[in-house]
């Protein structure tokens, strides 16, 4: 049997990329997913795809707390427990310091910050008094190293690194407690990007160009990290491109 089989999994930033993947490989290895994000046509067409008794979702923004503890709540009433999170939704809308994009700054730290810890706070204590759980948050390479550009993104996922970090000591003997930190990887993430400037210079480096490589090795990872038994966890899983030198 499948470490996964059974396991009621919360995928936050579910409507793409990571977290789009992951949902499908774990309904695939028969867990049950509960999912959020902000694009509701792209979370009820995934849900059609994987069968409704085996996925649900909930319009989320992550930024809204109150929005963040309905859709655990959701699954915990609608599957009797949350056995893991996959705290996944985030942005990265690079850019150089001297371009002042402060709105972008901030929702950046609301985002892949707030967001991370209000999931975080949302299953925690549930899984406390079920006395296990799984938290897979999703940081970055960014966050172990910085490029131009990356000053803020990487300052939050830096944090999301410390966050779950400080999970991990806090949780001891109780959760498993994994961070990922993916190199580039095909997904929507790029689009995030408006500053002219910022993606002008990532096309005039030949080593940020066609670097990518696809989003199911970052699933696979996931799963990696879910299917741990009990008394063990994959603290940090580190996984770039062979030919990403950054
Ligand atoms: P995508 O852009 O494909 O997916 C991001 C997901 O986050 C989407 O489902 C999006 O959904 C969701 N999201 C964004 N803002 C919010 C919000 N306010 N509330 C709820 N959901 C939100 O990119 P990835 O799959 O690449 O990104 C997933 C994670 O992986 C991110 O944390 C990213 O920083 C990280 N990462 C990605 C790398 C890569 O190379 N792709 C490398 C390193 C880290 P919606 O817009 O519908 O709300």
């Amino acid at each position: 049997m499948s470490c996964i089989e059974g396991k009621v999994i919360l995928i936050t930033g579910a409507s793409s990329g990571f977290g789009m993947v992951t949902a499908k490989q774990c309904v695939e290895h028969g867990a049950k997913v509960v999912l959020g994000a902000r694009r509701e046509d792209r979370l009820s067409d995934l849900c059609n795809e994987l069968g409704n008794e085996n996925a649900i979702f909930k319009a989320t923004d992550v930024t809204n707390k109150q929005q963040v503890n309905d859709l655990a709540n959701f699954g915990i009433d609608t599957f009797g427990k949350i056995d893991s999170l996959v705290n996944n939704a985030g942005i990265m809308p690079l850019s150089f310091i001297e371009q002042g994009r402060t709105d972008e700054w901030d929702s950046m730290i609301d985002v892949n910050i707030k967001g991370v810890l209000y999931a975080i706070d949302a299953v925690y204590n549930h899984m406390i008094e079920r006395g296990n759980g799984q938290i897979i948050n999703i940081s970055s390479v960014a966050g172990k190293r910085l490029i131009p550009g990356s000053a803020v993104y990487s300052g939050t996922k830096f944090a999301v690194g410390a966050i779950s970090e400080g999970l991990r000591i806090e949780s001891a003997g109780k959760l498993q407690v994994t961070c990922i930190f993916p190199g580039a990887f095909e997904t929507e993430l790029g689009t995030t990007i408006k500053d002219t400037s910022m993606l002008e210079y990532l096309a005039s480096e030949a080593k940020y160009v066609n670097l990518a490589q696809p989003a199911e090795r970052i699933a696979e990872a996931i799963l990696y990290a879910l299917k741990q038994k009990p008394g063990v966890a994959a603290n940090e899983i580190v996984l770039r491109p062979t030919a990403q030198d950054f």
